[in-house]
């Protein structure tokens, strides 16, 4: 057995932090390469090192002092170093790294040292060997993974030790210059970690006990997910349930490899597996998402359905404006395009314009208080009844649909509404599934 560790921010903001993650990696042999973000917040108004290291860079380019958050930078690992009570001293590094700093050093090298520095303690700390992530993970000059050449790289510096700890976030082009991914990009580092050993487990630990069926925030309490399927993931996340960076999906479930996302500050609950393929016996309903802020323009023309090239027609107007759209739900005479709100808001005139030169309808006009909800769930695929459940959910709270639209896959149902409702909305489904 063999598994990839992550740690995300929050998991090493602290050395109090550091000690549970030594515990849970000395509590499982098959813990063997551990991948670490920087320190992130300990309390909910701190701020995060990697954000800190951004306003290095952008006061360098300002031309303007960066002492402050330099000196906050270095005080924090210094003071992580010593609680844990090391025999080690970045002091000598981090005079450099000002150096370099001044000499006109990029964005991406100053942002990728909170992983840098983050894995010489934890390597330190745990007596691990640290390999360093600019000459395993691999990008091209203009930023993109080469992921092949990762997988190569990366795997044979890690087949060089049995444990190892390696920074998140960065890597470098085959010239050493260094690059990053977008934020929290730790994620994918461990995922390309994972594959390049083909790790039986990924695990991914945060500050949550995984994926919850509703967002907190709105439904008290809600069931944690035990087990989720990628595609399922994709619905969710598209929606706004984030915990986990969206690229770290691909590299290990090319490999078959699932993750498991895991709560630092709770490790005995198991967290949520997310996997290929699973059963259906944990109910019908795997979660509830949605997002607030859309807007609609809907569409109206009899005998649309015989007008060639109609839906191109009026897609090329948004495309033309730079609008993507989010749903394209359609009747016999109508189409509605739902899309963000800040890319319909102020240029109203000029969209109904544009439409009406290019499709000629006989109505059009626009909506801007729009939110949609997503029920998710693989178990809903050939189960009758789970449309009328949700519509009498909503009905019985006297919840308007503006509109419904089930994707192929049988997947989801997604349902929009007046943003008013949505907090009410997410509740109701909620209670029709969970219990
Ligand atoms: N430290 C980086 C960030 O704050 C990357 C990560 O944590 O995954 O985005």
């Amino acid at each position: 057995m063999l598994k990839i560790v992550k740690f995300g921010g929050t998991s090493l903001a602290s050395a109090e932090q550091f000690a549970k993650v030594k515990e849970i990696i000395l509590a499982d042999k098959a813990r063997r390469y551990v991948v670490v973000s920087a320190p992130g917040k300990r309390f909910s108004d701190d701020i995060k090192v990697t954000d800190l290291l951004l306003t290095c860079f952008r006061l360098r380019s300002e031309e303007e002092s960066f002492d402050e958050p330099f000196e906050k930078i270095r005080q924090r690992f210094r003071e992580i170093i010593a609680d844990l009570g090391l025999d080690l001293s970045l002091e000598a590094d981090f005079d450099e790294f000002k150096k370099r700093i001044v000499r006109g050093a990029s964005q991406a090298y100053i942002a990728s040292r909170g992983e840098y520095f983050n894995a010489k303690i934890m390597a330190a700390y745990l007596g691990f060997p640290f390999i360093e992530a600019a000459e395993g993970i691999i990008f091209d000059e203009d930023g993109r993974l080469q992921e092949e050449q990762t997988n190569e790289k990366l795997g044979a510096l890690m087949k060089k030790h049995p444990r190892a700890v390696i920074p998140g976030f960065y890597g470098a082009t085959e010239n050493g210059d260094v690059r990053i991914f977008s934020r929290g990009g730790s994620d994918i580092t461990g995922s390309l970690a994972a594959r390049a050993v083909k790790a039986d487990v990924y695990e991914n630990w945060t500050d949550v006990s995984g994926f919850l069926m509703a967002d907190p925030r709105i439904v008290e309490k809600p069931r944690a997910i035990q087990v989720v399927t990628y595609r399922e993931l994709r619905e969710l996340s598209y929606m706004g349930a984030s915990v986990l960076h969206e690229d770290a999906i691909f590299p290990v479930r090319r490999e078959g490899i699932p993750i498991n996302i895991r709560n630092t500050n709770a490790p005995e609950d198991d967290g949520t597996m997310i996997v290929e393929k699973a059963d259906t016996s944990e109910g019908i309903v795997t979660g509830i998402s949605g997002k607030k802020g859309l807007g609609a323009i809907y569409i109206e023309k009899s005998m649309m359905n015989n007008e060639l090239g109609f839906g191109r027609r009026v897609l090329s107007v948004l495309e033309d404006r730079k609008i993507s759209f989010e749903h394209l739900p359609s009747g016999i005479d109508t189409l509605t395009v739902v899309a963000d709100r800040t890319a319909l808001v102020g240029h109203e005139n000029e969209i109904i314009h544009a439409l009406q030169k290019a499709v000629s309808p006989d109505r059009i006009h626009l909506v801007e208080d729009l939110c949609l909800i997503a029920v998710v769930g693989r178990g809903m695929a050939g189960s009758p009844g789970v449309a009328a459940r949700l519509f009498t959910a909503l009905a019985e709270e006297k919840i308007n649909i503006r509109m419904i639209d089930q994707g192929s896959s049988e997947l989801n149902i997604i349902v929009a509404l007046n943003e008013a409702d949505y907090e009410k909305g997410i509740r109701a489904i909620y209670r029709a599934f969970a219990s």
